[in-house]
């Protein structure tokens, strides 16, 4: 069904509330809706109403298309000098001889190992380290660049930038433009969490607040580059905490434009010290993906990690505003299958991606980081021996 059709039929419905027409007419002609609407969204909207206004958000901007890409990760450590209470990766530095930390050489034969395949996104990210400063960061994205120049870096987060800034006594902009000159290209949307002070004193205390990671930001978007934006959601938040959090992101996507996506992530309760706090549904994890589209009206993209929340769900997720699935190609990343993910091998070929756009009547477009179009796939046919394998049932534990 079209969704103009849907929203007709939605809005002739004579049992819908006074407050949920009215956010679905605004929705409908394009305006922004407010902080106490969108709370409302998240106390009363039932999962087919925030579905209809969703997706005609998603089909107006992006039709069926479907992003994906070809990247793979580098995880430099799972070291940490923090200790959130959600984390299921790291371990405590004291602890050193349960975890690994990569030298710069090891890091960058991680590079070369991918040295002729068609990878347009190398994606670090990790623990926060001592020895892991400014001059380290800036040596290896020189060295990477220095490699292999056409391999878009998008690399650490606020988090491990406040920590190296601070160590190293120079201001964010001063930090950033380094990491500029060094060869960054953009910075991935981790370390948010929840920005509202009360919840993340209690879940990620001592690494950069919320103020500081939304400066960061700031910061880099002045220099004209580009990022993305997370929110961990389903722990101990309220909704109103994640609508701040939104509120945040909005607010300075209004004075910087300067994000590209933003990217829920739920909470996993495996291994961490959040182990008793249930997890939510998959319907609650639509209903976030569809109040996020809806919410964030100047962000172009929303993300769903396939790896995070499974393959079928991701499908599920492309009717509920969700217009790009991150396109891991192999197991280079342990951070979902350590926080209990439904993927504990999250590795997929172009191909499977592709067919599973396709089999949620979507269309594939394989972009690079900035989201120009690298292949249409919509047409596309794959020779005879690329044919799929099996998927891997997921094994837990
Ligand atoms: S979430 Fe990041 S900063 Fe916090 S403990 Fe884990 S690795 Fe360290």
């Amino acid at each position: 069904m079209n969704s103009e059709l849907s929203f007709n039929l939605l809005l002739a419905d004579q049992s819908l509330s006074a407050d949920l027409r009215a956010i679905a007419e605004k929705v409908r002609s394009g305006d922004r809706i407010s902080f106490d609407e969108c709370v409302l969204l998240y106390e009363k909207a039932e999962l087919g109403y925030l579905g209809i206004l969703a997706n005609s958000i998603r089909e107006k901007r992006h039709g069926d298309k479907t992003y994906f890409n070809r990247n793979f990760h580098i995880e430099p450590t799972n070291l940490c000098v923090y200790d959130c209470k959600f984390c299921s990766y790291s371990v405590l530095i004291k602890e050193r001889s349960d975890g690994w930390e990569y030298t710069m050489q090891e890091m960058l034969d991680i590079v070369k190992k991918y040295d002729g395949q068609p990878v347009t996104e190398v994606h670090i990210v990790g623990g926060v380290l001592p020895q892991y400063d400014v001059a380290f960061y800036s040596e290896l994205f020189t060295s990477i660049r220095k490699h292999r120049p056409d391999l878009h870096i998008k690399a650490l987060t606020p988090v491990e930038y406040h920590y190296i800034f601070k160590k190293a006594k120079i201001d964010y902009a001063t930090g950033m433009k380094m990491m500029k000159d060094a060869g960054l290209e953009s910075i991935p949307g981790g370390g948010a969490e929840i920005f509202h002070p009360d919840i993340r004193v209690q879940i990620a205390k001592d690494k950069c607040t919320g103020d500081q990671w939304l400066e960061i930001h700031e910061e880099w978007h002045k220099l004209g580059m580009r990022s993305n934006a997370t929110m961990l959601y389903g722990h101990i938040e309220e909704y109103w905490h994640r609508v701040d959090h939104m509120e945040k992101l909005r607010s300075l996507q209004d004075k910087t434009g300067g994000f590209q996506t933003f990217i829920p992530l739920k909470f996993r309760n495996q291994d961490n010290q959040m182990s008793d706090i249930p997890e939510v549904s998959v319907i609650e994890d639509l209903r976030n993906y569809a109040i996020a589209r809806i919410y964030l009206d100047n962000f172009e993209h929303i993300k769903a990690y396939w790896a995070m929340i499974s393959r079928s769900t991701a499908q599920l997720s492309l009717n509920f505003g969700v217009d790009d699935i991150d396109g891991t190609l192999d197991d280079t990343t342990k951070i979902y299958s350590m926080a209990g993910a439904e993927e504990q091998h999250p590795a997929m070929t172009t191909q499977e991606l592709v067919e599973l756009i396709k089999n949620a009547g979507r269309h594939p477009i394989e972009r690079d980081t900035l989201y120009n179009v690298i292949t249409d796939y919509q047409n596309h046919e794959f020779p005879q021996e690329e044919k799929p394998k099996f998927y891997k049932l997921p094994v837990l534990n």
